[in-house]
């Protein structure tokens, strides 16, 4: 070990209470006394979680002396002056199953360095080790990670021994899962790749869904390197690791530099011995994909807000609608290009991330460069007033991303694309990011960056689309690529312009639409619906259904509700139900505009 390497040792010592145990070691601290943190955030989450509380104890000492130590933050402590070697044994409660901390019982371990492993201000450039420890006995794991391992294992054979990082921020980029689960490898452009999935799910199809997977990854290599189908991960990882937790109802990601801890509901995978896949398993691939192109845009590919990451606190970009926005076009497109979804699956899904736009009248207000912004306090914290107040950066970005990649095909004649963008600033800020001096893209350096690339001013569309509140003229754009894009009702029942849920016996509305019928006639967010003319609605929201279809746009209809515990009673006129969904159509070629 190199007296410069900063040592951390994990024991899932207490699988029943969710407790590891974590023993810091630095050789030198800071003679005026050593600061540690814990981030205040993880890194593709962007909302402060305050990880330091889940720690229980902390204990330092210098050899044999136990030192002082004093919290100085909400997220830090600071350790007595010492002699090192410092040592600081903590113990962090673990008990949340979730891709963003940390989760351990008798099933399986997992965890984000961002909340297990201390970070020692000052020395965050420091070479990392850690010592991986097993769960106790009878537990016989194994462990899964795009950490690489040093030649100090422990006997076995199942992962446990030393693994290294370059830094501390190499250190919380690579999850850690360890258990029995299921496991399948393949290798997509000669990279290898690992499907870990823990959670129960009897007879998962586990060839097929790596063959899929397999495809996607090879058409994302070869999109950004098509020269040499390099993957990027092979510069510090011996493999890309996909970590998955399956439950019943589960979903969501979070993206790093050689792997992604997923959540998903085992009913959205394909079963051994049943040939047709569930619907959700295009969500699942969807999923996938979208982590995936991370690996690329924003891991490496990075806004210069995150160059280096500050995470003691909100880093601030108005550029997420190219991170987050342009993964979400390009997770589907690679679905397409290649060829685990068809044309017809592939403008379905793009259908309904139009509509889920369009329902949305934050559109209005908010731009996605804003969006982008205020992520910390309103797109991470949402609230029933949200799709009138705020757009999703993800799903709007997309949208922009579609427009700006037909906006680039339509001016150069189908000679170049959005995909040329992309190469331009993997080449540019992507491919050594972690190699070199690690610099990120300018606030605004995008709009010269599609110059270079496509010889196209997009400026004027971008301060439209991406800074102001437009919509994107998709009907028109789509035109040029000979498609026809018509907006229709998916019902005739009419509309209460509000977002209902199950609670209980009842239905309660989720969010009441800005100048729609509920609104105008009084309703409000978290009101209790009770009945509509007299007829008990009832915890269904099928039953509301068919209770509206009984009248027409323009009826006024009684309704009584609960607010808190006081009954109401309300008038509203309902409304046309909303042209949100999309149909596509092939138009003859030669009709574009
Ligand atoms: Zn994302």
């Amino acid at each position: 070990m190199s007296e410069q390497s900063i040592t951390y040792s994990l024991e899932p010592f207490d699988p029943a209470g969710h407790r590891f145990r974590v023993v810091m070691t630095i050789p030198r601290p800071d003679p005026a006394g050593q600061v540690v943190s814990l981030p205040a955030w993880i890194p593709g989450s962007y909302l402060i979680r305050d990880f330091a509380r889940h720690i229980e104890a902390i204990d330092a000492r210098a050899g044999a002396t136990r030192l002082a130590v004093t919290k100085s933050g909400n997220h830090s402590w600071r350790i007595a002056p010492c002699v090192g070697p410092l040592q600081i044994t903590t113990v962090v409660y673990a008990w949340d199953l979730s891709v963003r901390g940390a989760h351990l019982d008798e099933s399986h371990g997992f965890f984000n360095g961002t909340s297990v492993f201390l970070q020692p201000r000052g020395a965050e450039r420091l070479p990392c080790r850690v010592t991986l420890l097993p769960a106790p006995p009878p537990l016989r794991w194994r462990v899964y990670t795009s950490l690489p391992m040093t030649d100090r294992r422990l006997p076995g054979g199942d992962g446990f021994g030393e693994y290294r990082a370059a830094n501390y921020d190499a250190l919380i980029d690579h999850p850690v899962e360890m258990g029995t689960p299921k496991v399948i490898r393949f290798t997509a452009c000669g990279a290898p790749h690992e499907l870990v999935f823990t959670g129960l799910a009897p007879n998962l199809d586990l060839k097929r869904i790596a063959g899929d997977v397999r495809r996607i990854c090879e058409a994302q290599i070869r999109f950004f390197e098509p020269q040499t189908h390099h993957a990027p991960f092979l510069d510090s990882s011996d493999r890309y690791v996909f970590m998955t937790v399956l439950t019943a109802d589960g979903y969501g990601g979070l993206e790093h530099r050689a792997s992604t801890a997923l959540m998903a509901s085992r009913n959205d995978l394909p079963v051994a011995g049943c040939a047709k896949a569930p619907d959700g398993y295009q969500t699942f691939l969807g999923l996938v994909s979208h982590e995936y192109f991370h690996t690329w845009n924003v891991k490496r590919i990075k806004p210069a807000a995150f160059a280096p990451y500050d995470l003691s606190r909100e880093n601030h970009t108005r550029l997420l609608w190219i991170f987050e926005g342009f993964t979400s076009y390009y997770d589907d497109l690679l679905l397409l290009r290649s060829g685990v979804v068809d044309r017809k699956d592939y403008l379905r899904i793009l259908g309904k991330q139009i509509s889920s736009v369009l329902a949305s009248p934050g559109r209005h207000k908010q731009s996605v460069a804003d969006s982008s912004f205020d992520a910390w306090t309103r797109y991470y914290k949402q609230d029933e007033n949200s799709p009138n107040a705020i757009v999703s950066y993800y799903t709007k970005g997309s949208l922009v991303a579609l427009g700006l990649d037909l906006t680039i095909r339509e001016r150069t004649a189908g000679v170049r694309s959005l995909d040329d963008v992309m190469r331009l600033m993997w080449d540019r800020y992507g491919r050594d990011f972690y190699a070199g001096a690690g610099k990120g893209l300018p606030e605004r350096a995008f709009p010269a960056l599609v110059r270079e690339a496509t010889g196209v001013d997009v400026a004027h569309e971008l301060r439209r689309w991406a800074y102001g509140t437009e919509d994107v003229p998709l009907a028109r754009l789509l035109a040029t690529q000979h498609i026809a894009l018509r907006l229709k009702a998916d019902t005739t029942r009419p509309s209460l312009g509000a977002r209902v849920r199950s609670q209980g016996d009842h239905l309660t509305l989720a969010s009441v639409t800005q100048d729609g019928a509920a609104h105008r006639g009084g309703l409000s967010a978290h009101d209790a619906l009770v009945a509509i003319d007299g007829i008990r609605v009832g915890a269904m929201p099928a039953a509301l259904d068919t209770l509206l279809a009984r009248y027409q746009a323009g009826d006024t209809v009684r309704v009584h509700v609960f607010r808190r515990d006081e009954l109401r009673e309300f008038k509203v006129t309902l409304a046309a139900p909303p042209a949100t969904d999309c149909v596509f159509e092939d138009m003859p070629a030669g009709s574009s505009t």
